[in-house]
């Protein structure tokens, strides 16, 4: 079923590739229900997937499964709270995700963040190179930890 979810999520992204730079989907899973999605840029320039994602939820994310095409960011220069943040907050316990951030803008540790927050964390390679298809502005260097 990741596959299954992570691939709505990269259709979600592909909403918003008419944007420069990040095209990011996300879909949360409740019990096996899709309980929301979004993608980046849906209703203003500014806004993140998970971020939109998680605000259009009208019922409780607890314990939900976060689908994400990409890393989510730890740390946004517009003052806003980071996708990290509000995913540990809204209590959503699993993270799915398809390429970690490229670090192109600002350093990204998302990963390193929600490990620390002891979410559970799955990077599903599969899905990777249509993952990064997604951003195809962005250089993919980044390599390493798990
Ligand atoms: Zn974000």
């Amino acid at each position: 079923m990741d596959i299954h979810f992570l691939k709505l999520a990269i259709e979600e992204a592909r909403k918003s590739l008419s944007q420069d730079g990040y095209n990011v989907g996300a879909v949360i899973i409740k019990e096996g229900r899709i309980i929301s999605k979004a993608f980046s840029g849906e209703d203003s320039e500014e806004c993140h997937a998970e971020e939109l994602a998680i605000k259009k939820c009208h019922e409780n994310i607890s314990g939900a499964t976060i689908y994400v095409t990409m890393e989510p960011c730890d740390f946004r220069r517009s003052g806003k709270k980071s996708c990290c943040d509000q995913i540990i907050e809204s209590g959503i316990h699993r993270i799915v995700y398809g390429v970690l951030d490229p670090d192109t803008f600002v350093p990204c540790h998302g990963i390193e963040k929600l490990k620390e927050a002891e979410l559970e964390l799955f990077h599903l390679k599969s899905l990777e190179k249509e993952c990064k298809e997604l951003t195809p502005s962005l250089p993919f260097y980044k390599v390493g930890f798990e």
